[in-house]
C-alpha cells in the first residue's frame, strides 16, 4: 500500500488519491514525492489520459509535512546537513513543477495537460503547496480550511508555496496568509485567491473533472510561465512594490524584533524571488528555506510548538485508565474565571451547570458566553443556530442540587481557604461518589484544600489562564493524594475543550506562576536600582516577550502582586527575599496606580484604556542612574529569573517533563517563542555558557542567580537538557 494511488476512468481523467495507510491525516512523508513523481510520469506519457484530479480518501486533503521528517534528514545529513535539506526542497521543486508544467513544450507552453485538485476538507502547509501547484483548485463548500501555518512553528512554506502564492496575488495580498499564518475556510480562500472554486461536498470530484475536461491550453500555463508576466501589485523596483516591501519590512521587523528568523527569511525569499525567473526563485526560496531549518531557533520551536505540543494533547503523560471525557461539568463561582471556563466546555459539547451565591451572579456569568458568541457572530465566525446550542448548554442557577449527575466539578470562587472549603462540603453532599472535584486555584496548595473534601484521591487542580478562552495551556496539579482516574480526568477534559495540557505536582505556585512572578520582580527590582524603565521593558520585547515585566504587572493588576507578595511573605518569613521589590509595587498601589484596570500603573492610560507611555512620575521616586547596563546584562536577568526557576521546579520533581516546562512557558506565559522554552534556551546557549552567566549575576546581584546543581551536573557532564531529559518523565527517573 502507498500513500498515492492512480485510477484512470472512462472519462480519461487521472484520479491520484493521497490516502496514507493507518492514518486519520495525510501527512507528507520523506518517499511519498517520488511516488507522486511516477504516477505524474504514467498519467503524462499516457495518451488515454486528458487530464489529473488530486484528491485525498480522506475526510481532509493533508495535514501538511511530517516534521519529524526534516529533524531526520537533517540529523542523517552527516557533516552537511544543511546541503540534505537543500537537495530534498529541490527534489520536491522538481516534483512540484513537473505537475504544474504538465508536459507542456518548455518553448511554445504547448501540449500540457490539465490539472485540478479537489480539496474535501482541510488543507495545510505542503498539503496546499502541491494544491497551489496544480492549475485548479476546487474546495468542498463549509469544509475545513485551507492555509499555510509554517510561520506558527518557526518555518515558512518552503515547497513553493511562498514563491507561487506571492505570485499570485502579490506581496501585499499575500501577507496574511504567509506572514501571519491565517487558516481561510472556503469561501474566503476563494476571495484570497488561494482556491477557484467552491462548490458542495458532492459535487467536488465532478466539478474537478468537469474542469479538467473542459480546460483550454491558456488554463494551464501558469501567469509566470507566459510571456511579460508582472507581478500583481509590483515587483521591488516598481514604484507601488517598492512601496509593499518597505512597509513589510518595517512590519515584519517591528512585529518580530528581529527574533523570529523564519518572518525574515520568508520576506527575503519573496523579494529577491520576485527580480528572477520562477525556477530561479523556487532555489532562492529552497536556499531561505534551508538557512531557516538550519537555525536552532526552527528546531527549538517546532519540537515544542509541534511534536511535544502533540504528543501532550494525546496524552504523554495521561495515566492508563479509562476514557474519562466529561459528559456534564459543573463550574462553581460565575466570576472572571468561572464564566470563561463554562464557555469553553459548552463550546466544546458538554453540558455545564454555572453555580454563583446569587441567581444575578450566575447569569452574569452565563451572559459572558452570550457576549463571546456575538462576537463571533459579528465576525462571521459563529452560526445563530451553534450559539443557540452553546446557549442551550448552560445552565445559570445557585442550587447545589443542579450538581446532580455531574463528573467534574471546576471550583473558581474566591481565592480563600475558607469559602472553597465550604463549597467543596456542599458540593460532596450532592454528586456521586466517582465524580471528580478540581479547584482553579492560582496560588492554595492542593494538598490544603482537599482536606475538605470526601475524598482526596478525587480532589485535583486544574489551573486556567486568563482569559480562558484565548489562552492556549491549562496547567493540571496533582496533590500527594490524587489518584490516576482524576488525572485521567483532567486531561480529557482539557483534550475535550482543545487546549494542551501539561501535568505538575502541588508546590507553592505549581509552575508557571512560579516562573512568571520572579520575571516581573526582576523587573521591578530594576526600576528600584534606577535602570532606565524604558531599557527594562524593550529588553524583554527585544527577547520576544510579549510583554515587558512592568507592562504585565499593570495587566495582571499591581493590588495582585501586592496581595501575592504578602501571602508569600507570611509563608516564608525571614526567607522572604522580594522586600525590595515590595517597596515599588506597594508605593505604587499607595498612589492608587493599581494597573491596566485603574487606568495607572507603571503605564499611563487614556480615557478609554489605552496604554501610553512609562509613567514619567516613577522617576521622582526611582531616579535613573547615570550609569546604564548594558542591554544583555538586562536581559540575562529577565531570562535566568524565570529559566532557573524552571531548572529548579524540574530538579525538586514540581515539572517531571522539561518537555512540559518548555511547552507550558511559551504557552502560558509567551516565553521567548523562538527558544523553545527554558530548557531550550538553556540547550541553545549550552549549559556550561549558562553557568558562567550564572556566575556573574550571582556575584552582582546575589544568591537567587546561583546555578542549580542540576545545571551545573549537566555543564559538567557536557551533555544537554533534551540529550538527558528529552524521553518525557521516564527519562527523568533513569
Ligand atoms: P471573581 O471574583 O471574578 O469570581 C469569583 C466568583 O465566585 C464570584 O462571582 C463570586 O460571587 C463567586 N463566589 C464566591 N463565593 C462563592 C460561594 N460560596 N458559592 C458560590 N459562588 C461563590 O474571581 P476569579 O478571578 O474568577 O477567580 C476565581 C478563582 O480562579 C480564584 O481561585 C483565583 O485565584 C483563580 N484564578 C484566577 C485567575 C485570574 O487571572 N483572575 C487565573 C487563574 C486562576
Amino acid at each position: 500500500m502507498t500513500d498515492f494511488t492512480m485510477q484512470k476512468d472512462a472519462d480519461g481523467v487521472a484520479i491520484i488519491t493521497w490516502d496514507v495507510p493507518g492514518k486519520s491525516m495525510n501527512v507528507l512523508s520523506r518517499d511519498a514525492f517520488a511516488t507522486v513523481e511516477a504516477l505524474l510520469d504514467d498519467a503524462l506519457s499516457d495518451d488515454a489520459v486528458k487530464g489529473i484530479v488530486i484528491t485525498s480518501g480522506k475526510k481532509d486533503f493533508a495535514g501538511g509535512m511530517d516534521l519529524n521528517v526534516l529533524a531526520t534528514i537533517r540529523d542523517q545529513a552527516g557533516d552537511d546537513p544543511a546541503r540534505a535539506l537543500f537537495d530534498f526542497t529541490m527534489e520536491g521543486h522538481r516534483i512540484l513543477r513537473k505537475l504544474e508544467r504538465a508536459g507542456a513544450d518548455p518553448k511554445t507552453n504547448k501540449g500540457g495537460k490539465p490539472v485540478a485538485c479537489a480539496i474535501p476538507g482541510l488543507a495545510a502547509g505542503i498539503g496546499t503547496e502541491i494544491a497551489l501547484a496544480c492549475h485548479h483548485r476546487v474546495m468542498a463548500e463549509g469544509k475545513g480550511r485551507i492555509g499555510l501555518p509554517e510561520i506558527m512553528v518557526g518555518l515558512f512554506p518552503g515547497g513553493g508555496g511562498t514563491t507561487r502564492y506571492s505570485r499570485m496575488v502579490g506581496a501585499m495580498a499575500a501577507a496574511p496568509v504567509l506572514l501571519e499564518g491565517k487558516m481561510l475556510d472556503p469561501a474566503r480562500a476563494k476571495s484570497a485567491g488561494l482556491i477557484d472554486a467552491v462548490v458542495p461536498a458532492n459535487d467536488l470530484m465532478q466539478a474537478a473533472k468537469d474542469w479538467v475536461l473542459n480546460a483550454g491550453p491558456a488554463d494551464i500555463v501558469k501567469p509566470w510561465d507566459q510571456k511579460g508576466w508582472k507581478m500583481p501589485g509590483g515587483a521591488p523596483y516598481h514604484p507601488a512594490g517598492f512601496m509593499t516591501f518597505v512597509g513589510a519590512s518595517a512590519m515584519v521587523n517591528g512585529q518580530t524584533q528581529g527574533v523570529f528568523p523564519a518572518a525574515r527569511a520568508l520576506l527575503s525569499a519573496i523579494y529577491e524571488g520576485a527580480l528572477v525567473p520562477f525556477d530561479t526563485a523556487l532555489k532562492i526560496e529552497a536556499r531561505w528555506f534551508t538557512s531557516v531549518l538550519m537555525d536552532p531557533t526552527s528546531t527549538a520551536m517546532i519540537r515544542s510548538l509541534f511534536i511535544n505540543k502533540q504528543a501532550l494533547e494525546k496524552g504523554a503523560n495521561r495515566p492508563d485508565a479509562p476514557d474519562q471525557s466529561v459528559r456534564r461539568l459543573g463550574v462553581l463561582g460565575a466570576g472572571m474565571m468561572g464564566a470563561g471556563i463554562a464557555y469553553v466546555a459548552a463550546n466544546a459539547g458538554i453540558d455545564v451547570v454555572l453555580l454563583d451565591q446569587d441567581q444575578d451572579a450566575a447569569d452574569r456569568g452565563r451572559a459572558h458566553s452570550e457576549s463571546l458568541l456575538d462576537k463571533g457572530i459579528q465576525r462571521k465566525k459563529v452560526t445563530p443556530e451553534k450559539k443557540a446550542q452553546v446557549m442551550g448548554r448552560i445552565t445559570a442557577t445557585t442550587d447545589y442540587e443542579a450538581l446532580k449527575g455531574c463528573d467534574l466539578i471546576v471550583e473558581a470562587v474566591f481565592e480563600d481557604i475558607g469559602v472553597k472549603a465550604q463549597v467543596t462540603k456542599a458540593v460532596d453532599a450532592v454528586t456521586d461518589a466517582d465524580c471528580i472535584f478540581a479547584t482553579n486555584t492560582s496560588t492554595l496548595p492542593i494538598g490544603e484544600l482537599a482536606k475538605a473534601s470526601k475524598d482526596a484521591g478525587n480532589f485535583i487542580g486544574i489551573h486556567f489562564f486568563s482569559p480562558v478562552d484565548k489562552m492556549l495551556l491549562v496547567e493540571i496539579i496533582k496533590g500527594e493524594a490524587t489518584g490516576d482516574r482524576a488525572v485521567a480526568k483532567a486531561l480529557d477534559f482539557v483534550r475535550q475543550i482543545r487546549k494542551t495540557p501539561i501535568v505538575v505536582n502541588d508546590a507553592r505556585f505549581f509552575y508557571a506562576n512560579r516562573c512568571i512572578i520572579p520575571y516581573i520582580n526582576e523587573g521591578v527590582r530594576m526600576v528600584k536600582e534606577g535602570v532606565e524603565p524604558a531599557l527594562i521593558e524593550n529588553a524583554a520585547k527585544l527577547l520576544g516577550f510579549p510583554l515587558g515585566p512592568l507592562q504585565l504587572v499593570d495587566e495582571t493588576s499591581i493590588d495582585l502582586g501586592v496581595k501575592i507578595a504578602k501571602a508569600t511573605r507570611a509563608g516564608m518569613g525571614d526567607a522572604y527575599p522580594d522586600a525590595e521589590v515590595d517597596e515599588v509595587l506597594f508605593w505604587l498601589a499607595d498612589q492608587g496606580r493599581l494597573g491596566r484596570k485603574a487606568g495607572a500603573g507603571f503605564y499611563t492610560y487614556d480615557d478609554k484604556g489605552k496604554r501610553g507611555l512609562l509613567w514619567d512620575g516613577l522617576e521622582g521616586q526611582y531616579p535613573v542612574a547615570g550609569d546604564q547596563p548594558d542591554l544583555t546584562r538586562v536581559q540575562h536577568r529577565l531570562m535566568m529569573a524565570q529559566v532557573l526557576e524552571a531548572v529548579r521546579a524540574f530538579e525538586q520533581g514540581v515539572l517531571e517533563d522539561i518537555r512540559e516546562g518548555d511547552v507550558g512557558a511559551v504557552l502560558g506565559w509567551g516565553f521567548a517563542p523562538w527558544s523553545g522554552g527554558p530548557f531550550g534556551w538553556l540547550d541553545m546557549i549550552g549549559p556550561a555558557r549558562a553557568v558562567a552567566i550564572c556566575e556573574t549575576l550571582e556575584r552582582e546581584y546575589g544568591a537567587r542567580f546561583a546555578a542549580p546543581d542540576l545545571l551545573r551536573r549537566i555543564a559538567d557532564d557536557g551533555t544537554i537538557f533534551y540529550g538527558r531529559f528529552g524521553g518525557g518523565a521516564a527519562a527523568r527517573a533513569a
